[in-house]
């Protein structure tokens, strides 16, 4: 003996109830069937909402149950064009008394003014009487006899009108009177019984499950399988988590968690009385009934700790608080007794240790009801101002991990909780019940999505995802894309999921929160792409995208991008950049960064400002944390004054070398801006404040490379024609410096507080003399590195290095530990 149930989503249609037919038709063969049935899916809320407006105007009612009833007729509709073998007539006939009843109950509440909950029950099983009259008439055309079983005869509840919970024995001892020998092939509608006075009740919404599991009891079966739209039970709600994996194997006690907070897949009371009666309950899918689906026994699969998570929304959190409270016997018990006695399930508890506080959770629309009832059992307290007003929290949701293995396991509620608060979600409150079988952090219900996603991220693909924002697609930023594209196998070897969800340029911004298709055209994309950059624009895309680490990577030199970075960083992205421009604003600008960083706990990260890839800043911030001092800085800090300088001494003169360095594009598409020295104070201004000195760019003593004048010109051309009049005058500076047998060299200084940038003569002994050919060197005297300076030396300039070095910190703001 066998119990099926068929959810809505397993009768939506004609060819649905064909499917379902033709599953029972292969089940009976082996065993006999009893079958439990929903409501075709709409048709229960169809219903629900007759009832909410039996007391409004005629026209409304009439309007609801004329939908109610064409969305039967459009499924028998369907039916007898596509399946002739189905008896129309009986069918029609049945279907027809049906409405009657329907309408006389609908009329009759009408002319009484009021709807018991016992009529309410017998309007919302219409749903699933229709779906036995057209199963059977399936079934019949497949030539099987089939026995319809009414719960009326025997399903048996308590007394409460809401979620009530069945009598097993009871409902047992009459199903054996009333169906002695059952058919091999029995229909059930599902989601009503009795109460023990006789008056229909239904068992709450989804409550077809329930009835399968109570009917299994009572005809002893050796299964119970639950036939729903999904291949099982699934790790997270399949609709918020794309990538949710399939459960084989649960226990009872996990099933149960899970249910009861909050996955739809099965009604919460549902594994109880088959746990009770050790009856195995499988979750299959009508669609592909092929695949093994989920099991629900004692045993649980081996494997992760935590076996799934929930989510429990509309729900509300009420707190009860006073000094009244403190101490005070009976508190918690007086509470909860008035709730119980209010019918009003409570979903989770949580009490503060001085027993000031307690918080408790309900059903978001029972939350009015629990006010009322407490502010009624505790009218004298709140007088005598012994309690604070009871206050009430709405829009709330539950996320719950569930894991038999759970149990004494260390660290999982760590892990839950940064995963959560990785994802900028606050926890309003927390809850573990003390089997350790499960763990509740009570959220806003607006960031479920984002919770439930990033949980199951760390918890169970352990697969840290980056959501890239590209700004500027100048060589640095193509590079760095063909970079990203480049290192995808690697990155997914590492098992780290890098998602490049937006390229801006100045004109255009292209968007795909799936991640950009790099192996395609995006260039063409992002040109053809009517949409530009703006801050609002992101954030709208991100919070709809769901995305959790969106990084910003400005490979721009704008300093209107530069500016936004404060904003980009309180709005939750993490900022990576290569431009310089907003480590040398203003040092009130830099220190806000800083802050807005630490308070919205998001990394801000520019190790390329200082010698392209060469890892300066981070070397720095490592002494530095180590205790460490700057006490003197000298460096080469231009890619391309290095080359520049270099290649004076092998006979060229500055006009000659610097238009050779243009050429082979190592200086800015005006060398004006490199020759000016602007871009190197800018680099030993970052290194300066890194070294926790309060400079601005405009305390930093600047000797440009050529006259003001000349650095000043903005047209390239323009300065270009006009360098070579300098070039007799730089001539003597080269000359007497090789008759002492010196180099020039452009360097940079950070020496009793305060940094200069000009040209120096060095000789051979100088650590610098041999820094050319586009070469950077730094050397860092500190407290640490004495005599010997810590020297970094490498190129430090040009579109490879750089872009390298952003993809480094790019992957610095994967800020968990990765497991394997
Ligand atoms: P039925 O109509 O068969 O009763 P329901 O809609 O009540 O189906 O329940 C099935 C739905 O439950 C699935 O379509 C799925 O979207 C949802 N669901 C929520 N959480 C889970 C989960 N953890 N595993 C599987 N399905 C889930
Ligand atoms: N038809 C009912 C509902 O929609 C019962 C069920 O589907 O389980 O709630
Ligand atoms: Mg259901």
């Amino acid at each position: 003996m066998q119990v099926l149930k068929f959810g809505g989503s397993s009768l939506a249609n004609a060819i649905c109830f064909s499917k379902v037919a033709n599953i029972i038709h292969d089940c009976q063969k082996n065993s006999s069937v009893s079958t439990v049935v929903s409501a075709p899916q709409g048709i229960t809320n169809s219903l629900v909402a007759l009832i909410e407006n039996l007391d409004s105007n005629g026209d409304q009612v009439k309007t609801l149950m004329t939908n109610i009833q064409q969305h039967f007729q459009q499924i028998l509709e369907e039916t007898f064009t596509n399946f002739s073998a189905i008896n129309k007539n009986s069918t029609l006939d049945e279907f027809n008394q049906l409405i009657e009843k329907l309408d006389q109950l609908v009329q009759g509440t009408k002319l009484l003014e009021h709807c018991p909950t016992s009529t309410q029950a017998q309007i919302l099983s219409t749903g699933e009487k229709f779906s036995v009259i057209l199963l059977k008439a399936f079934l019949n055309s497949l030539d099987l006899n089939v026995q319809t079983i009414d719960p009326v005869n025997f399903l048996t509840t308590d007394d409460k009108s809401v979620e009530p919970i069945a009598d097993l024995d009871k409902s047992k001892s009459r199903f054996l009177q009333a169906y002695s020998s059952p058919a091999n092939v029995s229909l059930m509608p599902g989601f009503f019984g009795v109460k023990p006075s006789g008056e229909m009740t239904t068992l709450g919404r989804n409550g077809s499950d329930y009835s399968a599991a109570i009917l299994a009891v009572c005809i002893e079966a050796k299964s119970c399988v639950i036939w729903t739209d999904v291949n099982g039970v699934y790790n997270a709600d399949p609709r918020l988590v794309q990538d949710a994996q399939l459960i084989k194997k649960m226990s009872y006690h996990e099933a149960m968690e899970l249910s009861y907070f909050g996955a739809k897949v099965l009604h919460p009371k549902t594994i109880s009385p088959l746990s009770l009666h050790q009856i195995p309950c499988y979750i299959k899918n009508t669609h592909e009934p092929s695949q093994p689906g989920t099991l629900i026994s004692n045993e649980s699969s081996e494997g992760d700790t935590v076996k799934a998570i929930s989510n429990l929304s509309n729900v509300a959190m009420i707190n009860v608080s006073g000094p009244g409270m403190k101490g005070m016997v009976g508190m918690a018990s007086r509470v909860f007794s008035a709730i119980s006695l209010a019918d009003i399930s409570v979903i989770m508890i949580s009490q503060s240790s001085a027993e000031y506080c307690i918080s408790f959770c309900v059903p978001g629309n029972e939350s009015d009801a629990a006010l009322e009832c407490l502010n009624e059992e505790f009218k004298l307290e709140l007088k005598n101002e012994l309690l604070e007003p009871i206050s009430v929290k709405r829009n709330l949701a539950v996320i719950t991990l569930v894991g038999d293995r759970m149990q004494q396991q260390k660290g999982i509620a760590a892990k839950f909780f940064k995963a959560l608060s990785q994802a900028r979600v606050n926890i309003i409150a927390i809850a573990q019940d003390s089997s350790e079988r499960s763990i509740s952090a009570v959220i806003r219900d607006q960031r479920t999505d984002d919770a439930v996603k990033i949980c199951h991220q760390n918890l169970f693909l352990k697969k840290p995802t980056i959501d890239a924002f590209v700004i500027g697609c100048g060589t640095v930023g193509k590079e760095l894309i063909a970079q990203i594209q480049k290192q995808q196998q690697w990155l997914s070897d590492k098992n780290i999921a890098l998602n490049l969800v937006a390229i801006a340029n100045s004109k255009h911004l292209l968007l795909n929160k799936n991640g950009i298709n790099l192996s395609g055209n995006w260039q063409n994309l992002l040109t053809e792409s009517k949409e530009t950059f703006s801050l609002d624009k992101l954030n709208q895309f991100v919070s709809e995208s769901h995305l959790n680490n969106p990084v910003i990577i400005d490979c721009t030199s704008n300093e209107d991008i530069a500016m936004q970075y404060d904003a980009f960083l309180t709005n939750g992205f993490h900022v990576v950049t290569a431009n310089k421009k907003a480590n040398t604003a203003s040092f009130d600008y830099y220190h806000k960064l800083r802050a807005a960083a630490d308070l919205k706990q998001r990394r801000f990260l520019y190790e390329t400002n200082v010698g392209a890839g060469l890892p300066v800043i981070d070397n720095l911030q490592g002494l530095l944390r180590a205790g460490d001092e700057l006490v003197q800085f000298e460096g080469i800090l231009s890619g391309s004054l290095s080359y520049i300088f270099g290649e004076l001494h092998k006979g060229l003169s500055l006009s000659q070398a610097t238009l050779k360095a243009k050429d082979l594009g190592y200086t800015e598409p005006n060398p004006a801006e490199d020759l000016s020295g602007m871009d190197v104070a800018r680099k030993v201004l970052v290194i300066a404040r890194e070294a926790g000195l309060q400079l601005e760019l405009s305390d930093i003593e600047l000797e440009p490379v050529v006259p003001q004048e000349l650095a000043e010109i903005t047209d390239a051309s323009e300065f270009l024609q006009k360098l070579p009049d300098y070039d007799s005058t730089f001539q003597l500076q080269i000359e007497k410096a090789e008759k002492n047998n010196q180099v020039l060299r452009y360097i940079a200084q950070i020496e009793n507080q305060k940094c200069r940038v000009n040209i120096q003569a060095v000789d051979s002994n100088h650590p610098l003399y041999s820094v050319a050919d586009g070469e950077n060197a730094l050397a860092l005297n500190t407290r640490y590195y004495q005599p010997r300076p810590f020297v970094i030396r490498g190129y430090g300039a040009g579109a490879s290095v750089t872009a390298a070095g952003l993809f480094g910190d790019l992957l610095r703001t994967l800020s968990w530990d990765q497991e394997h």
